[in-house]
């Protein structure tokens, strides 16, 4: 492999980015480099209390005691305070980093001197750091922050960046190279004693932070040079292959069933190969008990990723941000430049247009780990299949003449990154999303529990006011046949003595879902059906329609408190009732805009409500207007078609009172019946193709 010298000279792109990395650190050709001497608290804590978006860190501020929210509120102390000197620690080893990698592309001895006082500085503060006496009573504590684990991810980038100084020629002074060595054995105890309460004592070896403390070890080794010590972070228990086996599931997921966690313990597992391989051990094809790998979790990703690279934020896990969005583009730079028969470059450039607003390789995770002659990325993946993931309990539906696709979540709780969440679905467009899973806030904030991990945020059903218990769901059927893919998930430990379950069917001009939900023990509870597309939602005008006087709410616990109720529709007639409803959404970062239309069957009695909740989990203060059905009794079918553009499809309801439901769906020059057994699933029973 080339050096960053090396691919500097020879791909122009790189040396752009390196001039643009040397400007940055043009500030420190003035100031002195303060290290905070008190250590961090918890980043989580980072969150403004009224509007619950993250407050915004400038990294080039030595000591901010004011911190200010997006939307405009000034917050100053505890906890705000510590959960900033994480930030400006982290800050701090990234700037060791990348002063370290200026030096290695183009060899000026200013910015190998600054990497080396910062590495220097900590290794004397270190000491100094008391073992952290605020940390919460659940957390392992750290020393230069509450958290080991924060502590764990902090020290793999500082030692990146000494590793990359020294194999680029640079020496440390012997006695600043003996403080770093003292400094590295703190570290190293500190690390071994967290793994041995960690694997040992709480028994807890499959935890996403058995990950980084192997990872932060590995690193510790590789710079102290002890190669007898590696071996025990890979064999036994928690090592690198035991928790590869335990800690993924077979069919590639992080066994949270996160995408945020996946990517967490994969960049970890990424940082220990990189370690390994130092040593001559190659952990990138690495394997399971189940044929668990480092390839199969990138090409998880691929699957359940949306047409434009975009990860859907299932269970735990910011809807997006910039350290995430950075750790994305490290993890698939790596990833692109391993696995090269992967096409990881969809994600990689979305992550790149969230983090530059272009998507193409820009900054240093593209300095330090990007391979190739050109900057520019595909954007887009074009055909995929539609997937089970019957391990994790995901299934994504795609079809290759329709934009929509479909992820949905039948599978385990997911533990405590787990939301209440089953019979979720995502729907995506090719060019971003429709309803998404609404991702989470800092866990500081309180809507974190009162909204993010209810089940009244997700696009599923909520039975008497209740969130869902913790469960597992099953798959039925999941049948890809002609030009459609059907699938059918059931739940039926959500509330006792009912029964959920979803068929939905992607086919060509349309998505079909029918939520059918039975009541066998208390049999006249609300079923609440929620949706929340994100784009702008137009109802059409309808006589039945009443608009409440204020908003108001339909209850304080579950999520409940945070839905306004803005209008409200019965159907008041003793037959089916057709509603046709719009969204219209614009392309992230273009003017390119798209547009879904729904047609529902409302049952009779059912209520339609137009909603009113928190936003997205990037800004929970720009709200969203969403959909809720109400349909109380023993038995209720929510039956709704989606298609791509302006044009909803024709749904009916073709069948007489006493027998099996039968709808039909029809558009130009395509017409379907299907009958809706609850036993059966759903049967197509005739298509008929009306071009003339
Ligand atoms: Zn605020
Ligand atoms: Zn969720």
């Amino acid at each position: 492999m080339m050096n960053l010298k090396e691919k500097a000279d020879t791909f122009s792109w790189v040396g752009l980015e390196v001039d643009k990395l040397t400007m940055e650190l043009e500030p420190f050709q003035r100031e002195e480099i303060l290290l905070p001497t008190e250590p961090g608290g918890w980043w989580h804590q980072y969150v403004c209390p009224q509007h619950h978006t993250e407050l915004i860190f400038d990294a080039m501020e030595c000591n901010a005691v004011v911190f200010a929210c997006p939307k405009g509120c000034k917050l100053e102390g505890e906890p705000y305070r510590g959960a900033w000197l994480v930030y400006r620690h982290q800050a701090m080893a990234r700037y060791a980093l990348h002063a370290a990698a200026v030096f290695a592309a183009d060899g000026e001895d200013f910015y190998s001197g600054l990497a080396q006082k910062i590495l220097v500085g900590y290794a004397e503060q270190f000491p100094l750091y008391p073992v952290h006496p605020d940390a919460q009573p659940w957390m392992l504590s750290g020393r230069a922050f509450h958290q080991a684990l924060t502590e764990a991810i902090w020290s793999t980038t500082l030692i990146r960046a000494y590793l990359l100084l020294v194999d680029h020629g640079v020496t440390f002074a012997e006695e600043e190279e003996l403080k770093l060595q003292v400094f590295f054995t703190m570290l190293e105890e500190s690390m071994e004693q967290y793994r041995h309460i960690l694997i040992y004592e709480k028994k807890n070896a499959e935890s996403n932070y058995t990950a980084w403390l192997n990872a932060s070890l590995a690193c510790i080794y590789a710079a102290k040079g002890t190669t007898e010590k590696l071996a025990s972070l890979l064999e036994g228990e928690g090592g690198f292959y035991h928790h590869l086996s335990i800690g993924v599931k077979p069919d590639g997921f992080e066994f949270e069933g996160s995408t945020y966690y996946h990517i967490f313990v994969l960049r970890a597992y990424l940082i220990a190969a990189e370690m390994a391989g130092r040593f001559g051990v190659d952990l990138y094809e690495a394997k399971g008990d189940q044929g668990q790998s480092i390839r199969g979790m990138f090409q998880l990703l691929v699957e359940i990723s949306g047409d434009n690279g975009e990860l859907p934020a299932v269970h735990d896990g910011p809807y997006a941000r910039v350290p995430f969005a950075r750790e994305i583009a490290e993890v698939f730079e790596i990833g692109s430049a391993v696995y090269t028969e992967l096409n990881l470059q969809p994600i990689l450039a979305n992550a790149y247009r969230y983090l530059y607003g272009e998507g193409e390789r820009t900054g240093l995770e593209a300095v330090l780990y990007g391979v190739g002659e050109s900057r520019e990325l595909q954007s887009t993946y074009t055909v995929r299949d539609s997937v089970l993931l019957p391990d994790s309990g995901f299934a994504v539906l795609r079809h290759p003449g329709n934009p929509l696709s479909v992820l949905a979540d039948f599978g385990e709780h997911g533990g405590s990154h787990g939301h209440f969440d089953k019979l979720h679905i995502t729907i995506m467009h090719r060019w971003g999303e429709v309803a998404p899973e609404l991702g989470m806030v800092p866990y500081g904030s309180i809507l974190r529990k009162e909204w993010y991990s209810e089940t009244t945020s997700h696009n599923t059903v909520t039975i008497g006011g209740r969130s869902q218990a913790p469960h597992t769901g099953s798959c039925r059927q999941f049948r890809k046949e002609g030009n459609a893919t059907y699938l059918w998930i059931r739940s039926d430990g959500a509330y006792e003595g009912a029964i959920l379950d979803r068929h939905l069917v992607l086919a060509d001009g349309w998505l079909l879902d029918w939520f059918h939900v039975e009541q066998v023990m208390e049999r006249d509870q609300e079923v609440d059906l929620w949706f929340h597309p994100t784009g702008h939602l137009r109802l059409p005008a309808d006589p039945h329609r009443v608009q409440t006087a204020s908003p108001t709410f339909l209850g304080l616990e579950a999520g409940y408190g945070s839905v306004e109720i803005l209008s409200v529709m019965k159907n008041e007639t003793d037959c089916m009732l057709n509603t046709e409803w719009n969204i219209r959404y614009r392309e992230v970062g273009t003017d390119r805009e798209y547009e879904v239309s729904t047609s529902t069957l409302l049952a009779p009695g059912s209520i339609m409500h137009e909603i009113r909740t928190p936003g997205i989990a990037e800004d929970p203060s720009r709200l969203l207007r969403g959909i809720m059905l109400r349909h109380i009794g023993p038995s209720v079918d929510f039956i709704t078609v989606y298609r791509e553009g302006h044009e909803p499809a024709v749904l009916k309801l073709v069948s007489q009172a006493g027998e099996l439901p039968r709808i039909q769906i029809a558009t130009t020059g395509q017409r379907i019946d299907y009958c809706l057994d609850p036993k059966a699933g759903l049967i197509q029973e005739e298509s008929r193709n009306t071009e003339e």
